[in-house]
């Protein structure tokens, strides 16, 4: 071993990142319920550190010298909107341009003689897979970010826990794994997606070692029901899920069929967990020792009023290896005003996931989401939350289609897609093609034997696909 090399116990004080950034169930205990004035007095401080070190980043360095931005004049809170934004195509255009690791990284490969680092991939479907570095304290600290939401969904140490999100190149199944083994004191069960570990045998085991949580997307847990009940099984009874943790999407059939609270969250792969629904169920509450969001608008990226939905624009302020400082992330959502949840929190709360700002297609001047369009089309009575939506050229014209799956008699096919068409023109003041389909017939689209469903694709003549 060379010499020099720390440890991970030497290279962070564990107990100083607790203090910091408190795990459950302490973090339910006291930093849940802190005041507003508390909130911004540590908001600010961490924010004036972070942003110190930000700007020691060649890409943050040369993006707020070109908008004459100099982290000496984030004052209050209210300055953060001076700070420039970026996007994920500045990100590409740094690992174009610094290949491999781009310019972004606060750390290099070196820097792991004193800490421990980790690589994490995301992208990579079109184009070069966009690298992060992760330091021990970054590990250590989105571990406890993640097990405060898991906690609040129900996880509790000695649980079983199967993780089925794919452990590949992207970090998410690997950060839930050492939070919940290193924060929460959970067993985890490796099982990765259904293409390593087959859907029969998931069930087989959570059925024999009585898993508390199934972790993957709210779609393919409802395959794996699916699945148990194929196999004779009662889920309710066979299956004793305790927790719907990271089951992104259909929360109300998911609470119905196991008989619990489904809360959701909001994060990505570079920061982790950024905030979980509550049991008041009114928002999301962000954790504001850790991050600040804001929301923009898509097209202008100027900052929007409270409860406007806009593209979100997240800064964290606790990485020590490649900060994230108003990464306009292309999520839509919305703020709700700074008030007392009924839960106690003064957290801040935003609304749930609304979807992608990049796939807004614009129809006769109206803007439409794909997600918005699913959601309305999976409402109507008749079918299941299955969708896929495609941009298309129709005589030189935008225009959108979406292949909604029936859940019933083939017949009533017909009277399904009027019905899906009417509501659809009533919601969003354009008419959206719909074609019906049997159930099964998108999966080759949707990608739902992996974990993570895709919804949208641009056919349109002359546009690059995404
Ligand atoms: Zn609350």
């Amino acid at each position: 071993m060379p010499l020099g090399v720390r440890q991970p116990w030497n290279a962070v004080d564990f107990a100083e990142l607790a203090r910091l950034f408190p795990p459950p169930p302490e973090y339910f205990e006291r930093a849940w319920f802190a005041d507003p004035e508390e909130i911004d007095r540590v908001k600010l401080s961490r924010l004036r550190d972070r942003a110190d070190r930000a700007y020691r980043v060649p890409f943050f360095r040369r993006l707020w010298d070109a908008h004459g931005f100099d982290p000496r004049d984030l004052r209050t809170l209210d300055d953060l909107e001076r700070v420039p934004t970026y996007t994920v195509d500045d990100i590409r255009r740094s690992v174009e341009e610094h290949p491999p690791y781009g310019d972004y990284q606060g750390v290099s490969p070196e820097d792991a003689v004193r800490e421990p680092l980790r690589l994490h991939m995301s992208g990579g479907t079109t184009g070069e897979p966009r690298p992060t570095l992760y330091t021990q304290w970054d590990r250590g600290v989105s571990g406890v970010l993640n097990t405060r939401a898991m906690y609040l969904q129900g996880l509790r140490s000695g649980d079983v826990v199967i993780n089925s999100w794919s452990y590949g190149l992207h970090n998410g199944a690997f950060s839930f794994d050492e939070a919940l083994q290193r924060w929460l004191n959970c067993i985890v069960i490796t099982a990765s997606t259904g293409n390593v570990t087959s859907v029969r045998k998931q069930v087989d085991l959570a059925r024999r070692f009585q898993a508390a949580a199934i972790l993957t997307t709210g779609d393919y847990l409802l395959r794996i029901v699916e699945e148990a009940r194929a196999m004779g099984l009662d889920p309710r009874r066979d299956l004793p899920i305790r927790s719907l943790a990271t089951n992104v999407g259909n929360g109300e059939l998911l609470e119905e069929i196991f008989g619990i609270p489904a809360y959701a969250t909001y994060g990505f792969h570079e920061v982790g967990t950024v905030a979980v629904e509550c049991p008041a169920k009114q928002g999301l509450h962000i954790f504001e020792d850790a991050f600040d969001v804001s929301v923009v608008d898509v097209d202008t990226g100027q900052p929007l009023p409270i409860g406007e939905v806009g593209a979100l624009v997240v800064t964290e302020f606790y990485k020590t290896g490649s900060p994230q400082f108003r990464y306009n992330i292309m999520d839509l959502s919305m703020l709700y005003p700074r008030e007392q949840c009924a839960c106690g929190s003064w957290l801040r709360r935003m609304g749930k996931f609304a979807g992608r700002g990049d796939t807004m297609v614009k129809l006769r001047g109206v803007n439409v989401w794909p997600e918005a369009i699913g959601t309305i089309a999976t409402a109507v009575e008749g079918t299941e939350p299955d969708y896929f939506v495609r941009a298309v050229t129709v005589d030189g014209q935008d225009a959108l289609v979406v292949s909604v799956v029936a859940a019933g008699d083939p017949r009533r096919q017909d009277a399904l897609r009027e019905a899906i068409e009417r509501r659809l023109t009533d919601q969003l003041g354009v008419r959206i093609g719909v074609e019906v389909v049997d159930p099964g017939s998108l999966d080759h689209l949707t990608g739902q034997t992996t974990a993570k469903a895709r919804r949208f694709r641009d056919e349109r003549t002359g546009v690059e696909p995404r």
